[in-house]
This record gives structure tokens, sequence and C-alpha cells, in this order.
């Protein structure tokens, strides 16, 4: 064989080998259209390469040129770094009362003295939120994915969380444990993964991060929030990709449930053990926060937030659930992370607001809001309705976003281009439409709940 054949075969073989992982584990991931093209591509490239090889020398030194053109423009499009100028959002101006969110709303209930108080004092939210309170609810009968067996997992979920609750502070330890924050921040960080955590990171905790008034959990409602600890740990835990895949089917909100049972877990073990050193400190759970996760997960550097208004982190998007400890304990503060590229890459990609069912996602550019902050913001109403009315945490949102494909090497190498190159995000997009479809279906469950 002459040099020019065997580069050419040895090209041939890389890239049949790159198509032909990417068909077995596009596969394994339920993406069968990703799976199918993917074998075409091995196909057509085999036949391609096939030819080059059986051809005369000319054609074969025409071939090499081409693939060594192609590969020099792909790199320069591609992973030579392209930045656009994208400006960060401010921190808010002022604090939010918990009990204008919309599980707070849901929560009060007609008739009691907190429901009257609170529709006199926002008469603009009663008709938005008889919307949802015509429907069945969540994990109700008579919701459209209903089903006894599967909802009693998520039941199961939110009876240990709720359960959590009370647990979220306790008593200090006389004695303290005194070490440089640094070795304590390493301690802590890896503490928080020993028990299950995906990510950790650690920010000074700000007024702007912490509700203003009690609007569920512990505590009275309406009840005025003091939290004067200097530091907040956030970490996220990893949301099955199989499970997220089949929103707005119960699977999904299967495993919303659980993954807030196993962050409310990691973080009321934390902040014991933190005060078993002898600081204070208090967890942050699902249904029991004092401070807004997502904003003081993204000033800890997890991440940033997107356009549907949830915490994306680089490597699984938003297919995470958070929690908080905030404490006295001495600690060394994460760099400030901007994750401009993700803000650049949301403005481009609006899968979310495509596929959203109840049209909840804007599909225009960031906004200021009167908080001072610069964001896109969902309509919070009508995603909650339309959770009441087919019963599950819909999550479709979550399952289509291209930063929420699983974490393996393939998704990996596209995640380092979005990464680096404007141009890159782009033909990112353009290949997630066309492996993954423009408005992905919901997937079928694993076999075992298929099964049910
Ligand atoms: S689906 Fe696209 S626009 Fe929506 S959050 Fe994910 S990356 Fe951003
Ligand atoms: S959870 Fe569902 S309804 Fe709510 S914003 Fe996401 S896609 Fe829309």
């Amino acid at each position: 064989m002459t040099p020019v054949e065997v580069f050419l075969l040895i090209i041939g073989l890389l890239i049949s080998f790159g198509f032909l992982s990417f068909a077995l584990v596009s596969l394994h991931e339920k993406h069968h259209r990703a799976s199918a093209l993917s074998f075409l591509l091995l196909l057509v490239s085999g036949i391609i390469f096939a030819a080059f090889l059986l051809s005369s020398k000319l054609i074969q030194n025409i071939g090499l040129g081409i693939i060594l053109a192609v590969s020099l423009a792909g790199f320069i499009l591609f992973f030579w770094p392209t930045a656009k100028e994208i400006a960060p959002s401010p921190p808010p101006e002022q604090r939010v009362d918990e009990r204008t969110i919309m599980f707070a709303r849901a929560r009060l209930e007609p008739g009691t003295p907190n429901f009257e108080a609170y529709y006199r004092d926002h008469p603009d939210h009663k008709s938005l939120d008889e919307a949802f309170r015509q429907n069945p609810g969540l994990l109700e009968p008579g919701t459209l994915f209903f089903n006894q067996k599967l909802a009693a997992s998520p039941q199961g979920d939110f009876f240990l969380t709720e359960s959590l609750r009370d647990a979220v502070d306790g008593p200090i330890s006389e004695t303290k444990v005194v070490e440089p924050p640094d070795k304590m921040t390493d301690f802590i960080k890896n503490l928080a993964i020993y028990h299950g955590a995906r990510d950790v990171g650690i920010c000074r905790l700000h007024s702007y991060h912490i509700y203003s008034h009690i609007g569920r959990g512990s505590g009275e409602f309406g009840e005025e929030i003091t939290l004067d600890h200097q530091f907040a740990v956030a970490f996220t835990v990893e949301m099955s990709h199989e499970m997220v895949n089949t929103g707005p089917r119960m699977p999904a909100v299967m495993e919303s449930a659980r993954q807030y049972a196993e962050a409310g877990k990691i973080a009321i073990a934390l902040a014991a053990a933190i005060r078993a050193m002898g600081y204070p400190a208090r967890a942050h759970i699902d249904g029991n926060y004092r401070v807004i996760a997502p904003l003081v997960a993204k000033d800890a550097g997890l991440g940033e937030i997107g356009r549907m208004g949830l915490l994306m982190t680089p490597s699984l998007g938003p297919r995470v659930r958070l929690a908080v400890i905030t404490t006295d304990l001495p600690l060394k503060e994460n760099q400030a992370a901007w994750h401009p590229e993700m803000i650049d890459f949301c403005s481009i990609c609006k899968k979310c607001a495509q596929v959203c069912p109840s049209q909840a996602i804007p599909f225009g550019d960031r906004q200021e809001y009167a908080d001072g902050t610069l964001r896109w913001k969902i309509n919070p109403e009508r995603c909650y309705t339309y959770w009441t009315r087919v019963g599950t945490d819909c999550g479709r949102c979550m399952a289509v976003c291209p930063y929420a494909h699983a974490d393996n090497f393939m998704h990996n190498i596209i995640r380092v281009g979005v990464a680096h190159s404007h141009n890159f995000r782009r033909a990112a997009l353009w290949m997630d439409d066309l492996f993954y479809e423009k408005k992905p279906m919901p997937h079928t469950p694993p076999d075992w709940i298929q099964s049910v």
C-alpha cells in the first residue's frame, strides 16, 4: 500500500469508528433517530473511503486533499475560540418574598386567613391562580398521566423530604474544629461528593440570596426572614437521563421527587456535620428554603440560569436538583464563574420554548427587570397550571435541552466545542436538531415501568 492509501485507510477507519460508537451510544440512550442516522453515515462514509482506495492515484490524492482542507476548515470554524459580546446580569436589587412564588401560592387553602390576606395584598394573582385550582393537581387522580402505582413512588419521596423538613437545623457542638479555610473547604466539598453530590461550590451569602418572608416550610407564613450566615455551600445531584427524557409522563416526576429527597438527605447530613464541628449551619431543601437555591448555585460557580429559568451546569445542563447549606464555618469561596457561552447558546437555541406545552418559556432575548436583573423569565402560572392538569412536574424543557444530554465521551466532545466557539454553538445546535429533532418526542420509560 502507498502512504496515501494507508492514510486514507486510517482516516476511514477512524471516521467509521466514530459513527459506529455514536450509533451504539445513541441506541443505548434510546435516541433512535440519532442512531439510525449514524448507521447511515457509517455506511455512506464506508462506501466513499472504499471507493477512494479502489481508485486511481490521482483520485486518491484529490480525496486526501479534500479531507485535509475540510479538517482545517472545521478546526478554524469550530475549535478556534470565537466569542460574542455577552453582558452578565447584575444581581437582584431586591429580595424576593417567598409567599409570591408559585409553590407557596399553591399551598394556600381557600377560606384560611393566609389565603384571604395573600390575595387581598396581591389581587393580580387571584384570577391567575384560579386556573390551577380548578385542575385536579399534582399526582392527583383525574390528571392526564395519573397512575396510582407510579404516583406512589414520588408520593413516597415527597413524604421523605417532608419528614426531613424539621431537621434542617439543630444543636451546635460546644467544641470547635479550627482549621485554615482552604483545608476545611476541601473537606466540605469532598464530604458532599462522598455523600452523593455531583458538583459543589461555595460563595459568600448575600442578602439578595435570602427570601424576605417565609412562604412555606418551617416557621410562620409571612414571618420576616433573618439569616446572618456568611457562607453558602451549593451542590447538585444528577437526575437520570432515561427518566427525565420521559417527561411530561409520570417517570419524570418520579425522578424529580427522588432527587429532591437525595439532595435533602445530603444537605441535612452536611449541615449536621458542620454543627458537630462547632459552627452554625442550616440546610435548605425542597419545601424548606430560606434562600433562592439557583441564585446561590450560580454565584457559587455551578452554572448559569438559562432560558427556562433553571440553573444549568456546563456538564449536565438543567438535569440536576439543588440544595444549599448556609453556615458561619470559615470557608474559601469559589472564583465567581461566568459562563457567557451558556447564555449565548440559550440565545440561539430556544428548544425548550418550542416544546413547552404551556408556552411558558419566552422566545425573545433576555429582558431587564425591575429588580435590575437581565434574564429570561418564564410564566410560572402557565407552567404550574399545566402540571396540575397532567399530574406531573412535566420537565419537557429539561428533557430536550441540548446541555442535558448524557454525560459521556461523545457528548463531552461537543461540550468542549460549545464552550469555546460561537460558531461551534451554531453548528452544534444544527446537529442537535438533525440528530435529535427540533421538537423531540418523549422517550419510552424503562422496561420495569412500561410493564406497570
Ligand atoms: S433548551 Fe436551549 S434555550 Fe432552553 S435552556 Fe436549554 S440551551 Fe437554553
Ligand atoms: S416544566 Fe413543562 S410546562 Fe413548565 S416550563 Fe418546562 S416545558 Fe413548560
